[in-house]
This record gives C-alpha cells, structure tokens and sequence, in this order.
C-alpha cells in the first residue's frame, strides 16, 4: 500500500475487536534474538535467561475503562493493578519476583490520593513477595493510568503456554466464576441511584462477597504451588481476565483443539448465583462471560489426575477433544450447544 491509499483507508477500531486489533499490528513482528523464546500470543513474553526462563508481562489500567473512581478506593485500585499484574506471570506457571509501576496522572489528584495508591500497590507486593523495582511519571490531561510491568521466573520445562492442550486432557478451573461481574452490576446500579437521589445511602452489606471480588481480587499463588507440590505440569494454562468462554477459545485455537465443558461443573459461588438471579441474569451466563474473574483456567494430562483430585479449590469442568468437534457446552439439560467467545445465551435453547 502506498501513502495516499494509506490515508485514504480508514477502519474503525471497532471493526477489527481488541483481538484482531493485536494481530493486525503484529502479524509482521519476527523474533530475532535467540534468546525471545515467546513473544507476542500468551498470557506472558518468555525470555531465556541461560538457567531458567524469565517472564514478562505488561497490563495497563485506564480510569473510566477498566476502573471507576466513584466507586473504586484507591487503595484498592493499588492493590487490583499489582494482582491482574501477576496473575498473567501464574498462568504461565512461573513466580512473580519484580515489579514496575508507571503512573500517568492529571492535577485533578493528591499527592495524598496517590500515596493511597501507592499503599495498595505496596500491600500486593508485601503479600505476594514480590519487589517494586522502578517504573516512570508523567502527567495526563485528564483521568488516571497505572501501567503495570510484571517480572517473573521459571524453571525451563515449567512453563505451561496457551498452546500445550492434547486431546484427552482434563480442563481444570481454579475458585468460583462470574461474581466480579456481579459486583459490578451492583455498584453500577447504585451510583445511578446515587445521580438521580444523592439522599439514599447504598446498601451494599448484602453483596460484599461479589463486590469484593470485583474490587479486591487476589492471585491464585496457591494453585500453583500446590501444582508445583503435587508435581503436576499444566499442559496449557491461562487466566480469566475476559470470561471462562473466550479463554476456552485461546487454548482451542492456540492448541489446535476442540473443547468441551459441562454447564453441571462450572463452579459458581452460591452468594454469585443468588445475586445473579435477583438481576434476572443467568448465573452460567455470568461466569461464562463475565470475566475479570482472575482464577486459572488449565489442562491436565490424564496421567496427572490423581495429582490434582484431592487439590482443594480445583473443578474439573471437562475434556479437550479434537478439533473438529469445535467448542461445546453440555448444558444442565444435557443439550450441546456452541460456545461462542461472547453471548451464549441460555435462552437460546
Ligand atoms: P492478557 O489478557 O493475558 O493480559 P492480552 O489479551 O492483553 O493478554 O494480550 C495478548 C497478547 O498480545 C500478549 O502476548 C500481549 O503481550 C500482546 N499485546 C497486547 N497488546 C499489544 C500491543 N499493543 N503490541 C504488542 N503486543 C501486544
Ligand atoms: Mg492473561
């Protein structure tokens, strides 16, 4: 393409999604050093650091897209931006050891404000052992960015990748599904009742459980050490930061495989479903697609299963197959459907 046809053209970002978006500007990247053993595709770049893999991962949090300040302590967002930091480094089976914090910030905040923040941060770090080790500041017109750079490392032969799935594995999850989504669904209805009747207090006592996964999520550092206990290599790995549905697409599509799970096994916490129906949602519908769970989802050889049976907090919530056999969910009712990335919906029977 020439410049003209280049100026002429213009797509919406919109047009290609956040997937296609990455592809289309990266397609052409080649590594070149010898050293980049992944790079672009996976929840982490691996790195060969002679005897053992360092890995890198990078997340940016943007105020009014993946955060709301009216709702959201800053404390807490402190906290938040370390863990989906570090939750990237565990879904490659590797341990965080350092972190960078790079903060772009407008006037509208206090040093104060900001030293709240940093609390957060310095609480994350603290709890998952982890060094804030550097990152950048600069201002911004408007609105609040903290972009996170998290450093981890691994044994070679440790690192489980999006692309590891065979046919026979066992699918595992780790924790419960779809109450951050929930959360969000409460503290966004309740600041639209706080616009329209500033006088009302919130009553947010009933749903602290899915607010608080919403607002206070964790790392599942648990899962793989207990993995690392029962020496158990996942064959794949990932972590669920856009829903249990599209992350089953990654691992489907980045190991050549078909994936099918069971409605009956998708682990959803009781205090999440009750919410779910109070809203009239579908509580599966929730932790298929909600997202900003943070849990692992993984596979496992069949041959591991006697590693992983008796592990607490781990559902078993299917098997992969082959390709041809696509993306399935047997629901409750024992009907197959095709497990789109967004939207399947329960009514669609
Ligand atoms: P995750 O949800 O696990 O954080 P993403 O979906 O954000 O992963 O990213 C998928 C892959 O694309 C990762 O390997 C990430 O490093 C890479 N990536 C995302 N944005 C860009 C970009 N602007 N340029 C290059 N690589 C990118
Ligand atoms: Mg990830």
């Amino acid at each position: 393409m020439n410049q003209e046809e280049t100026f002429n053209t213009r797509t919406d970002i919109s047009e290609l999604g956040e997937f296609n978006l990455i592809d289309q500007l990266t397609f052409e990247t080649v590594l070149k050093q010898p050293t980049s053993i992944k790079g672009i595709g996976d929840d982490a770049a691996v790195i060969d650091s002679g005897d053992h893999f360092t890995l890198v991962s990078t997340d940016m949090l943007v105020e009014g897209i993946h955060f709301d300040l009216s709702y959201t302590p800053l404390k807490h967002l402190g906290y938040k931006a370390i863990i989906v930091n570090l939750s990237d480094i565990y879904a490659m089976n590797a341990v965080p050891t350092q972190v960078t914090v790079s903060i772009g910030i407008s006037n509208r905040f206090s040093v104060e404000a900001l030293e709240e923040i940093y609390k957060g941060i310095n609480l994350a770090c603290d709890s998952y052992n982890v060094d804030l080790v550097g990152g950048d500041t600069t201002s911004s017109q408007k609105g609040l960015i903290l972009s996170i750079t998290a450093i981890g490392v691994a044994n070679k032969g440790q690192v489980a990748y999006r692309s590891g799935a065979k046919v026979g594995d066992i699918i595992c999850v780790s924790g419960s599904l779809g109450a951050p989504y929930l959360g969000l669904h409460i503290l966004e209805r309740e600041k639209q009742i706080f616009a329209e009747l500033p006088t009302l207090q919130p009553k947010l006592e009933d749903h602290q459980y899915v607010i608080s996964r919403l607002l206070k999520p964790e790392a599942r550092k648990d899962i793989i050490e207990a993995l690392e206990q029962g020496n158990c290599i996942p064959t794949s790995m990932i972590d669920i930061s856009d829903g249990l549905a599209s992350e089953l697409h990654h691992i489907a599509r980045q190991s050549g495989v078909g994936i099918i799970i069971e409605e009956a096994k998708v682990p959803i916490h009781p205090d999440a479903k009750m919410q779910a129906i109070d809203f009239g949602l579908d509580p599966i519908t929730c932790a298929l697609h909600g997202g900003e769970d943070y849990e692992l989802l993984f596979t496992i050889s069949p041959s591991d299963f006697e590693a992983i049976r008796y592990l607490p907090d781990i559902s078993i919530i299917g098997e992969v197959v082959t390709r041809n056999q696509g993306i399935k969910l047997i629901s409750e009712s024992g009907k197959e459907h095709v497990l789109t990335s967004q939207g399947w919906n329960h009514f669609n029977q």
